[in-house]
């Protein structure tokens, strides 16, 4: 079966069979992963390494502390203004969609929140143009979603913050291809889509950035504590630390970013081509800033839609039914999708097409 769910996502088939292996003994010690103490030195042993090895996969340089937290990404809409917003300043925001506005909307509980630019007027279809942006110099930070899951919109490039700390939640695009992260302050990423189970977030924080918390800043929210206990102020999502380093291990060995990213683009491509081809599909975004991570789909009749979803369910092609909010159907194809996955969908919707259409 293939999954196309937009997360919990498919993890790679050898992630999987790696941590069945290990499950009940670890390497020989008797234990499972999950029975360890987080301060054991295999334990120790499984966090660094996972750290080395997406510091290796991302190029992440020392100036950055690399932080694996919990409470998804979205707990980090509130951390984050906590941590940088400062006692009464303001940050920009970019709304492109589902995920920036929630991001806006827990962000306005902390601080002065100005939206400098929207994609709304083009019903979240199109990256607004930069140059229209209404940013400050003096925000404290400026946030975006380089990809909106659930829209299916995906910035083609990296704003330009000027001195103004850049933020970014990546949650649906980290690792998905090579990316200059020394362009921003901050990233975030929900584990469950490029980078193991939901619950992790990981957080990469310029060390500059890091002591600014205001002073109601729960001690587990703060960015300093975290990073002085190497992300073991309390226990860690220990299990999905040690998943998230066999992902990382798979990553490297099919090549790295560069090889995923080439992947990546060549699955998007083909989805993409064939429905610009076939008048039965349609995807409403702008070409230039179409998700490779995230493609959501129409029929040409909605009345078909839940046939679509029985046939491809049958074939093993699952969790095509689009986000609730949006409709449709949405194919998320993360890194760990294979190309033959990809190439099934297409293959299936053809025939769809060519029966009912
Ligand atoms: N941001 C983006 C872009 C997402 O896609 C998601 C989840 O799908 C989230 C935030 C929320 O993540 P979590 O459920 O881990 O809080």
């Amino acid at each position: 079966a293939y999954n196309f769910c937009a997360g919990p996502a498919t993890l790679p088939e050898a992630v999987l069979q790696q941590a069945r292996e290990e499950m009940l003994d670890w390497r020989g010690t008797g234990m499972s992963v999950m029975e360890m103490s987080h301060r054991s030195d295999e334990f120790v042993q499984i966090a660094e390494t996972a750290e080395r090895d997406l510091r290796e996969l991302a190029g992440i340089s020392d100036d950055y502390a690399v932080l694996f937290m919990q409470g998804g990404a979205s707990s980090q809409f509130a951390t984050i203004p906590l941590n940088l917003l400062g006692e009464g300043g303001s940050a920009d925001y970019v709304n492109t969609g589902i995920w920036s506005k929630k991001a806006i909307a827990e962000a306005k509980r902390y601080g002065n929140i100005n939206v400098v630019a929207s994609a709304e007027d083009s019903g979240f279809s199109s990256i607004p143009d930069v140059s229209a942006w209404q940013t400050s110099a003096d925000a404290s930070y400026l946030h975006y979603t380089p990809n909106e899951t659930i829209g299916g919109l995906e910035f083609d490039f990296i704003p330009d913050s000027g001195s103004v700390p850049l933020v970014a939640d990546m949650s649906s695009t980290m690792l998905s291809r090579p990316m200059d992260f020394s362009k921003f302050g901050l990233i975030y990423a929900g584990a469950q889509k490029n980078i193991g189970p939901s619950g992790l977030v990981v957080v990469i924080i310029r060390k500059d950035l890091l002591g600014k918390a205001r002073r109601e800043t729960p001690t587990m929210m703060n960015y300093q504590v975290i990073a002085d206990n190497d992300s073991m102020y309390n226990t860690p999502a220990t299990y999905s630390w040690y998943l998230a380093g066999l992902v990382f291990q798979w990553m490297k060995a099919q090549g790295g970013v560069e090889a995923m990213g080439a992947i990546n683009a060549r699955k998007a491509k083909k989805l993409y081509d064939f429905i610009d081809t076939n008048d039965f599909y349609a995807n409403p975004i702008d070409p230039r800033f179409r998700s490779w991570m995230n493609v959501p789909f129409t029929l040409a009749d909605d009345a078909l839609n839940a046939d679509f979803l029985k046939g491809a369910d049958a074939r093993g092609l699952l969790n095509l039914k689009g986000h609730r909010s949006v409709g449709g159907m949405r194919a998320s194809i993360y890194n760990a999708m294979p190309e033959a996955g990809v190439d099934a969908l297409v293959q299936y919707m053809a025939e769809f097409a060519k029966e009912r259409g």
